[in-house]
This record gives structure tokens, sequence and C-alpha cells, in this order.
């Protein structure tokens, strides 16, 4: 079983429910609906046949519903586009409504009061770069062309510099956040975090709807690197959404950032993705690039819980064979002994789960020692897999739990495997229970080492306190 997970959009190449019970089982564990793409209908038919898929597999899939977020586009232009060139002075006007397709536009109505003189503007994922010159303060922007093009319908508009006054939540995303909470769906993912605050609102929106979907923080703007310790401690997940972050930053820093924002959330035990741009090559051809392959397995060797796929699986000619490729980088980095026995001591003995914590920790200690092949926890809450996983164990962290909302959660976070089991007979039974069932489904053969993280009195289901190593 790899630890590594593997995320995958899902769009017209992949929506085809046979064509998603092949990516599954050639090794996605969480499927990601965009929701700056698609309609309703088909998220949910993608869902529904999801949650089928599960069923007849035997599989606990998660599922990550990615809202589009304050993502600034300029409007339509005339066909074959605008050109931009060098030198030279154009008009970008913020307008909802457009009658001439030789004037740039964007639906970003606060773009004049938002932008200051000599910020920069980027257009087409930075293929663009214009300098602001003058604005009304209303509705109009004068921009200097600094690298020119063809600017064409639609491209986004990014803005390293500028204090963007807009909303973490539009009103299409509190849309789509309500759709996403009706279905269920595991996890929300937030884009353009810039704060501590915008996890903040976005949870209590969904706890208010009294609904369990976990948070993802989605890093792309240089405000949310500066807060990033806050927002760790605020999300339940990170995503280093590398396209955006490396239109707002310096690309050539993105690499050693996407190392230390990984080091981070392991330090923190959050799950955190890798995203964008991993296999781009295979959208058109059957095999990646030698750089692309290097780039997933660097992702693995530098503690990633999850690497994604955007275009390669949504709109790509070759989405089983992608996954493949992947579930295949993904084992061979995993053989490299080097990726396991991080070590993560719990903080001080102040904490409120210090004991759940050291426990987590010794497991992970005496796993290493005896060469298990599992760590069996019971949670409700998912804490202790989260804790175990976040030491890098080489053993494989099972999960045994009542909680069914927490059994396809647990699929993005990094070398762990959920079951649903509700009985609570006594520990001892409930170990043996354990043992036996994973004998039976072949992920433990008779006399491999096993530990148990468990909380005795097994019965008052409270915080993990007791490590026992035993034989299978
Ligand atoms: C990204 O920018 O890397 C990213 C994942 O964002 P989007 O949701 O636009 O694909």
């Amino acid at each position: 079983m790899k630890r590594t997970k593997i995320v995958a959009t899902i769009g017209p190449a992949t929506s085809d429910k046979e064509v998603l019970r092949q990516i599954i089982l050639e090794g996605v564990d969480v499927v990601r609906l965009n929701f700056s793409h698609g309609k309703y209908e088909d998220h949910a038919e993608v869902i529904k046949n999801v949650r089928e898929i599960d069923k007849e597999e035997m599989y606990n899939t998660a599922i990550l519903a990615d809202l589009q977020g304050p993502k600034l586009r300029i409007g339509q232009v005339r066909d074959g586009g605008i050109e931009l060139v060098n030198g030279t002075t154009v008009t970008i006007r913020a307008s909802e409504h457009q009658s001439d397709l030789n004037e740039i536009t964007t639906n970003y109505l606060d773009f004049a009061h938002d932008v200051e003189a000599g910020e920069i503007v980027l257009l087409d994922d930075g293929k663009l770069k214009l300098k602001v010159l003058e604005t009304d303060q209303d509705t109009t922007v004068k921009l200097e062309v600094i690298h020119g093009g063809i600017l064409t319908s639609r491209k986004g508009i990014n803005l390293p510099d500028t204090k963007i006054s807009l909303p973490s939540l539009t009103a299409k995303d509190m849309r789509d956040l309500e759709f996403a909470l009706d279905h269920d769906v595991d996890w929300i993912g937030l884009s353009f975090v810039r704060n501590a605050r915008d996890i903040i609102e976005l949870k209590e929106l969904i706890a208010k709807r009294k609904k369990h979907a976990r948070v993802i923080a989605k890093i792309e703007k240089p405000e949310a690197i500066e807060e990033i310790e806050d927002i760790i401690k605020e999300t339940d997940a990170l995503m280093v959404a590398r396209g955006d972050l490396g239109v707002e930053i310096p690309m050539q820093n993105v690499p050693i950032l996407q190392k230390k924002l990984i080091r981070l959330c392991i330090n923190s035990a959050k799950p955190v993705i890798v995203a964008t741009q991993m296999m781009e090559s295979m959208i058109d051809n059957i095999t990646p690039t030698r750089a692309e392959v290097n780039d997933v397995a660097n992702a693995v060797l530098d503690g990633a819980d999850a690497v994604m796929l955007s275009a390669e699986t949504s709109v790509g000619k070759f989405p089983v064979d992608v996954i493949k490729a992947m579930s295949s980088i993904i084992d061979e980095v995993e053989k490299y002994d080097n990726l396991y026995h991080h070590e993560n001591p719990p903080e001080e003995s102040a904490k409120d789960r210090f004991i759940t914590d050291s426990i987590c920790y010794s497991a992970c200690r005496l796993a290493s020692r005896t060469q298990a092949k599992a760590i069996v926890t019971m949670t409700f809450s998912g804490y202790t897999g989260f804790k175990i996983s976040s030491q890098r164990p080489k053993a494989i962290t099972y999960i045994f739990t009542g909680n069914k909302k927490i059994l396809t959660m647990m699929n993005l976070v990094w070398g762990v495997k959920a079951f649903y089991y509700d009985k609570m007979v006594s520990t001892d039974h409930t170990i043996a229970d354990i043992k036996y069932i994973l004998r039976k489904e072949g992920y433990l053969q008779t006399g491999d080492f096993v530990i148990n993280v468990a909380s005795m009195p097994i019965a008052e289901q409270g915080m993990s306190n007791m490590v026992k190593l035993s034989k299978a």
C-alpha cells in the first residue's frame, strides 16, 4: 500500500463511472471537484458515483470540494485577442457590462480602488506583465506594458503587490459551499487564503450547518505566507497551490517554500497537498517528462501527504495512465528508507493532549524498533490518526472507527487506512478482533508485529492512553 496519497481533479475526462472506478482502483485516494468549472448536476453525479464505487469496491475515497475564491479575471475581448505592446499604455476598466470587445475590462469592481501607482499587474498566469501608472480610484486604471503579448478572453489577473478588498468567500463560493455541504463532502478547499480569519469564518459557516467537512487552506498569496503559522494553527490541512503561488511570488522561491510548508504541516500534524503541473505533459502524452517524474518523487521525499493532478485527470487524454504512472513513482520512492522515522516529540506536558501525544509518539518509536507492520488506533475524531501519521512511521496506520464521518476524510492522510468498527466489548477482545480482521483481509501475516493504540477502559471512548506490542 502506498503511503503518499493521490488527489485527482474530476472533469469530462474522468466523470464517467467506469473511468472513475479505474482511477480509484489504480490509486486515487481523494476526488477533487473544482468549483471553478462544471455544473452542479455534474458534481452531484460524480459524488453519487464515487460513493457507489466505494460501496462496490470496499474503498473510502475522500471528496474535496475546491471553492474558486476571489479569482480575478479580465472580461471578453475580440476574437484572436488584443495585442499588448511593450512600452505602450493600456487601460483596464472595471465593469460588469461590456459593449466594446476592443476594450479590456474586469468584473473585479474595486480594481481601481485597490491598486496604486507602481504596483504590478500580471495577466494570463504571469505571461503578460503590466505596471499601474495611474488610477481614477473609480473604474479606470492606466497601465504600462512591461512584457507584452496577445491577451485573450477571461484570462486570470494576479496582483502580487495589492491588498485586495474582496472577501475570501464570494457570492459564488457561498452557493458552492451550500451545495458541497448538502452533499456531505469531506474537505472544503479555500482558494486565495490571506489570513487565519478566512479559515475561521469558513469553519463557522460549516459549524452553523452542523456539518463535519474539514478545511484545506490553499496557499497561493504572499500575504498567506506572512501569516503561515496562524493559518496552519486554524486550518485542518494545507495545499501548496503552486499554479497561482508561482505567479504571485517569484517562481524560483516556490521549491524551498514547498519544503518549508511541508515541514511546518508535518510538525503540526496537518495534512499537506502539493498541487499543480505535476504531470502536466500527460494532458497530451502517454508518458511524463523526466522532470515531472522528479517533481513527484521530490514531493514524496519532502514528505507531502498527497500529490495532486488537475487538468491531467479532468481534461487530459490519459487519465488512467497518469494515475498508474504517479502510483508507480510513489511506490518506487517509498522503498527509500530515509522517508520514514520522522521525529516529532510531543509538546509540553501542560497540553490537554499530552498523554495521547506521548502515546502516539511512543507507538511510532516502538514500531520502528520492532519493524512492526501495523500501528492500529481506535479513534472517533481521527486525532490519533493525524498524530501517528505525522511521525511518518514505516508501519501503515490502520484506523478503526465507529464514526462514519471520518472514514472517508482520513483517506487524504499519509499512510492511513480506515475501517468502520463499532464493537466495544473490551480492550482485549477488540485488539484480538481487529488483528483477526487485518489478517483475514491480507494486511497482516501471522507473526507480524502489531502496535495497538487505544483508550482503557475502551467503553469510555476517552483519550488514547495505552500502547501495546504483540504479534498478529
Ligand atoms: C493552483 O493555483 O495551484 C491551484 C491549485 O489553484 P486552482 O484551484 O486554480 O487549480
